[in-house]
């Protein structure tokens, strides 16, 4: 069940199908494709086919459909980059998020400096 309608969102187009955006891995609940601007030679995004604002919202409604999310990162990492990865969850437009139905950023294939800036 979806926390809101989002009829006018576009990650959820994605996620239905609707959009035409290849998957790079699916699964009943969540989908991954490659981002449109990648930082990283791996750079998949991973979001629920239903529509959460961020990640708080994903884990309180919904912990195993995050846990799904996770796994489909983790296969993702050890398809592309030898299982290593960094998971983001950008959460507020403060920190950077841009697009509110939640996504997790899977990146790597190259060393990655800390903090972030
Ligand atoms: P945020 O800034 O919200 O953490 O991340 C949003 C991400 O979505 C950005 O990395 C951006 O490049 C990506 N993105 C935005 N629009 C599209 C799109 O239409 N297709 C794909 N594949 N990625 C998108
Ligand atoms: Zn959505």
């Amino acid at each position: 069940m979806s926390e809101q309608s989002a009829s006018d969102c576009f990650f959820c187009a994605i996620g239905s199908g609707a959009a035409g955006i290849p998957f790079v891995a699916e699964r009943k609940t969540v989908v991954a494709f490659r981002d449109i601007s990648p930082q990283a030679p791996t750079h998949v995004l991973v979001i629920p086919k239903d529509h959460y604002r961020d990640v708080p919202s994903l884990a309180a409604a919904a912990p195993q459909v995050l846990a799904d999310l996770v796994e489909v990162g983790r296969l993702v990492a050890e398809a592309e980059t030898g299982g290593e990865f960094r998971l983001v969850f950008n959460t507020g437009a403060g920190v950077g998020q841009s697009v509110f139905h939640v996504h997790g950023h899977v990146l790597g294939g190259r060393p990655f400096s800390w903090p972030p800036g």
